[in-house]
């Protein structure tokens, strides 16, 4: 629906969104179902076409993704698969496991194996001219005629941009309204991210202090990352989680740092987050303070109630709801998080508890921006959730807390059988060069997770430490050389010893944190902080993990210190030099289109291991991927067709030996 038609709809949504959300709670309250750790990644790439002097993107990613699909659903008698999603660039594809990975240290050990069936695949269907590297960002995208194939068709009636052609965008409509109502809802205006220049010795004095032109929702929705779920036992465990990651994302946005080029240009910063966050801002005028607009009763908050945040942002609640003395989780609140009034009151009176009320009725400060005709009014509220789900999948945070689905039916568990629970999402990961590094990351994030909750840990600072740490991160060399606000008091204390999670606070906030680098919160500080790598090896002595599964979890862990060091560099600081040190580079911040180009390869390389690059992975060889066993041969039993094709065939065969030229095993 178009902006003006889906106006008068807005209200409905935002209301039924909180009918379903309630409705939900009580079926999930009622079930207690105790849930299993299930986990899975998600990993973007990016598809782009080359030459010998540019690298252009592809926009075949929606027919690559359905080529894959096609031929996983022809592999599903395997347990280990790949699922390909679309993703708002039509240039892109996502893919996750086919199944989730479940609770064993087993399960960790598939992840690696997994992303490199992926890749292998995603490989198999790549023209000639093509490659799918997993960079955050290419270079190129806004510069010139960076569109294979593709009329560059400019100031489209979707995304109004001076550099982005409409056709990046994925063909389905969702897409494309989303892009259009977030400009309408602004007042018209193109979204604008801003990232800071990079100043090198012979940048010309004039030139802008930001990098200009990026003025489409693309710019930062076609940035690539990697995403972790993981499912809770139930709503407590979910909501704790949720909190302690959201503390941790800054430091883990640190060490995935891998975005330091923007349209053609070297920034000044070497993560992606705050230009999505930017690229994505829906808010009015009067909403995020930049001027003065009327108000309108049709937006959420008549479109004018002070947002201090864009949709895509850190989180601006916790959601755990602490039964302690009044206060305790609630004091590190300490960030304005306005709330839908009557969304809160709502909650409020069906029994949800305070933190929850507050978690939601703050999603609903937004308002829905993609509403299609026939699934608005309906929607039957007592077994869909899609009006909730509206407004949950558009609050883009660093964690997501995702409550169970399947519970329509009616509230027996069985038809809530292989239904996902409640779940966390990790999201503020950027997607690393290799699958060694992407499993990594995800793998540490699943073990720290372990971690908070086999030993009762808390990581809890005041969301204002967070929102800093959030700055910070984005700084060059955020990894090696920023220092971030973390909880130094992270077990128990003798008060809280014999119950979970009753470790949320206690002590002055001078106590309770203080400022550390990231190889302090990795390895560990003093003889107060054990830091959360000896913290990984702790627990996985603890669950009686050893042998091969203890030598590669072990890597992980290791890449991760490695990075917090210094020792392995972060993407950022590899493409920076890779940049720097290219023969093109006149030492003006400029990524000229050959240089961008030789950077897309390189990292391509890099990603299939024909290109060894140990300062990014610690040292740690990639065994190279091809296309060969990506997909299953068939031991097909169908006549070969023709007579002439049977005889070349023997004919070929009749004269040789023992089978020459088979390739190397595969995993
Ligand atoms: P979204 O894009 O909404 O975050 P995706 O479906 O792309 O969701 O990815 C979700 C991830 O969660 C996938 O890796 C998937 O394997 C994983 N997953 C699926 N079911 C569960 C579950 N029950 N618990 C935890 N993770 C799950
Ligand atoms: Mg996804
Ligand atoms: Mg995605
Ligand atoms: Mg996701």
């Amino acid at each position: 629906m178009e902006w003006p038609d889906a106006l008068d709809r807005l209200a409905y949504v935002r209301d039924h969104g909180i009918d379903q959300f309630i409705e939900m709670w009580k079926r999930s309250k009622a079930l207690e179902r105790n849930d299993d750790l299930l986990w899975g990644d998600e990993l973007e790439y990016s598809i782009l076409k080359i030459d010998d002097q540019k690298a252009q993107i592809s926009l075949r990613g929606p027919e690559i993704r359905d080529a894959l699909a096609e031929k996983e659903a022809a592999h599903a008698y395997r347990t280990e698969g790949c699922a390909w999603h679309p993703e708002y660039g039509r240039w892109m594809v996502e893919g996750t496991p086919s199944r989730p990975y479940g609770g064993y240290a087993a399960d960790l050990c598939r992840v690696e194996r997994n992303m490199r069936l992926r890749r292998r695949r995603l490989l198999t269907q790549l023209k000639e001219d093509e490659i799918c590297p997993t960079l955050v960002t290419f270079p190129g995208f806004g510069v010139g005629d960076f569109v294979a194939d593709c009329a560059l068709e400019l100031k489209g009636p979707v995304a109004n941009s001076a550099s982005v052609p409409d056709a990046v965008i994925h063909p389905h409509p969702r897409f494309a309204t989303l892009t259009k109502n977030i400009r309408a809802r602004r007042g018209g205006e193109n979204v604008k991210a801003t990232p800071p220049r990079y100043i090198d010795v012979n940048t010309p004095s004039d030139a802008p202090a930001i990098i200009e032109g990026l003025d489409a929702m693309a710019y930062g929705m076609g940035a690539c990352c990697v995403q972790v779920t993981f499912q809770a036992r139930d709503s407590t465990e979910a909501r704790y989680c949720y909190d302690q990651l959201a503390a941790l994302a800054p430091v883990m946005l640190a060490l995935t740092a891998a975005s330091p080029c923007w349209r053609g240009t070297l920034a000044a910063t070497d993560a992606r987050w705050d230009i999505i966050s930017a690229s994505v801002d829906d808010r009015t005028p009067a909403e995020d303070g930049r001027g003065a607009s009327s108000p309108n009763d049709q937006l959420a908050g008549s479109g004018v109630r002070p947002l201090p945040r864009s949709r895509y942002s850190s989180i601006s609640r916790y959601a755990f709801e602490c039964d302690g003395p009044a206060g305790q989780v609630r004091r590190f609140c300490d960030v304005d998080a306005p709330m839908d009034e009557e969304a809160y009151d709502k909650l409020k009176n069906a029994g949800v508890d305070e933190a929850l009320s507050r978690h939601v009725a703050h999603l609903f400060v937004r308002d829905p921006l993609v509403l299609f005709e026939g699934l608005v009014e309906e929607v039957d509220d007592s077994t869909a959730t899609d009006h909730f789900d509206n407004l949950q999948s558009t609050n883009w945070n660093t964690v997501r807390l995702k409550p169970p689905t399947g519970l329509g039916v009616t509230a027996t568990s069985s038809s809530t059988e292989g239904e996902p629970g409640w779940r966390t999402e990790f999201r503020p990961m950027e997607v690393q060069l290799t699958d060694f590094e992407n499993a990594a990351f995800s793998v540490f994030t699943v073990l720290v997770t372990r971690v908070i909750l086999a030993f009762d840990l808390s990581l809890y600072v005041p969301l204002s430490r967070v929102d800093a740490n959030m700055r910070r991160a984005h700084r060059m060399g955020a990894a090696t050389q920023e220092k971030f606000y973390f909880r130094r008091q992270l077990a128990p204390n003798e008060a809280s010893e014999s119950q979970k999670f009753k470790n949320c606070c206690g002590g002055e906030d001078d106590d309770v944190f203080e400022e550390m680098t990231c190889r302090e919160i990795i390895d560990g500080k003093g003889d107060y902080f054990p830091g959360l790598a000896p913290l990984a090896y702790a627990y996985l002595d603890h669950v009686g993990c050893d042998g091969e599964e203890l030598r590669k979890l072990s890597s992980y862990i290791e890449l991760v210190r490695k990075k917090a060091s210094g020792e392995a560099v972060t993407g950022a600081s590899w493409i920076r030099s890779f940049v720097t040190s290219h023969p093109d580079y006149n030492q003006d911040s400029i990524v000229s289109d050959k240089i961008s180009r030789d950077l897309a390869v390189a990292a391509h390389e890099v990603g299939l291991g024909s290109k060894p690059a140990p300062e990014l992975t610690g040292g740690e060889v990639v065994r190279p991927i091809t296309t060969s066993g990506a997909w299953d041969t068939r031991l097909s039993a169908d006549k070969i067709p023709t007579k002439e094709e049977r005889r070349a065939l023997l004919a070929r065969y009749a004269r040789r030996g023992p089978f020459e030229g088979a390739s190397e095993p595969q995993e």
